[in-house]
């Protein structure tokens, strides 16, 4: 790390820690976008990331951060009313999008560190025809988990798209965009992917896109139909990021000798440590900490834990620090009451082990 900290003490929940051989490949020299390389490079990615979504269709990679594909996939879904899930703070974001995009937009409020349940979301699709349907696969702000595929089933009854947000999802969650006949999913280059931020990727079905030609007002940097189409010559719309598309293909292929199975297991591993832990420093220290999101309905990349009464999540974070690791404080309306241990992208249970030591240290150390 430029810090000259060792691998293995950065577990922010985003943006995750780059493994040295992922960052080094983004000092390689400039290429031309329009030209062989870049779209040798560009098909490499397409292959690559198809394994990572489950999917035959072809990657939508923006030159952004993974805000302006929540965007891109309001402003290209066809007219009509949006229902927004919200369920913490990346959820809201959602919801904020489509009003701000002009959208006549519903609000299923989910409390904060639960999952969406799929009957209540039948019960309001039914009472109103809607056009899409958003909502967030791993809530980043809560570490509560949803089941997309549960989700994308009602949506489709009901005729409305199902919007995924799997930002903290796709590459640590297992997620199968193509079995669960999904209709767009997204995540951004600095979650589980563990790139530096700055690239956004998704899908879109080829039911999403028919009728995204016939969006009205879809601008044109987050035009999919322009991703799609120029996807189609392995090339994108406009100059991409070329440093992140380097780093995403050395990624790729260190994620290919893992296998997505292996990595998926990785994770459910890393965020089973992490519960035991909760459990096990409670009756260890006394003090009242849970994982915010009840069993089942909890995230494999990312934990809320409540802190004990007298101790902020600002607080907790500096803390740890001290103690050499960076994790979160709680994000949005919980940032006071939680802190967040983001267990995601090239983190290894060894390390974890200790991103836990410090915390137990440090909750002991705050509530002296
Ligand atoms: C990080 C995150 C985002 C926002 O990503 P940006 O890259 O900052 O635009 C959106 N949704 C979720 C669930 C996230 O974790």
């Amino acid at each position: 790390m430029s810090s000259g900290q060792p691998f293995g003490t950065f577990f922010l929940p985003g943006p995750t820690e780059v493994h040295p051989t992922v960052l080094q490949a983004m000092t390689r020299p400039m290429i031309a976008h329009r030209g062989k390389d870049f779209e040798a490079l560009f098909a490499r990615l397409q292959r690559g990331m198809r394994d990572v979504f489950r999917t035959a269709r072809p990657i939508l990679i923006s030159s952004s951060s993974a805000t302006g594909l929540m965007e891109a996939s309001v402003r290209c879904a066809p007219a009509g009313p949006v229902l927004a899930v919200v369920n913490g703070a990346f959820s809201e974001r959602f919801a904020h999008i489509a009003r701000s995009c002009e959208r006549d937009t519903d609000v299923l409020e989910v409390p904060l560190g639960r999952a969406v349940d799929p009957d209540e979301l039948r019960r309001r699709v039914k009472q109103k025809r809607y056009a899409a349907v958003t909502l967030v696969h791993s809530e980043t702000s809560t570490g509560a988990l949803s089941d997309v595929r549960a989700a994308t089933r009602v949506c489709r009854d009901s005729g409305a798209l199902c919007l995924v947000d799997s930002v903290t999802g796709v590459a640590g969650v297992p997620l199968f965009f193509d079995e669960w006949e999904m209709d767009f999913a997204l995540t951004g280059s600095q979650k589980a992917l563990a790139l530096p931020p700055g690239l956004a990727l998704g899908v879109a079905s080829a039911e999403y896109m028919q009728t995204a030609g016939a969006a009205k007002g879809r601008g044109l940097y987050f035009d999919l139909v322009e991703f799609e189409s120029y996807a189609a010559k392995n090339q994108t719309p406009n100059t991409p990021v070329i440093p992140l598309f380097y780093a995403l293909d050395v990624q790729l292929e260190r994620i290919a000798a893992e296998g997505m199975e292996a990595r998926w297991a990785r994770h459910r591993a890393m965020a089973e440590q992490t519960w035991k832990w909760v459990d096990d420093a409670a009756r260890r220290t006394g003090l009242p900490l849970r994982v915010l999101s009840p069993d089942g309905e909890r995230s494999l990349t990312v934990s809320a834990v409540t802190l004990p009464p007298g101790v902020t999540g600002p607080q907790m974070a500096a803390a740890v620090r001290e103690r050499g690791f960076v994790i979160g404080s709680g994000y949005g309306k919980l940032r006071e009451t939680t802190f967040r241990i983001g267990h995601m992208g090239d983190h290894t249970p060894d390390r974890l082990a200790l991103c836990l030591d410090a915390c137990e240290e440090a909750l002991v150390a705050l509530t002296k």
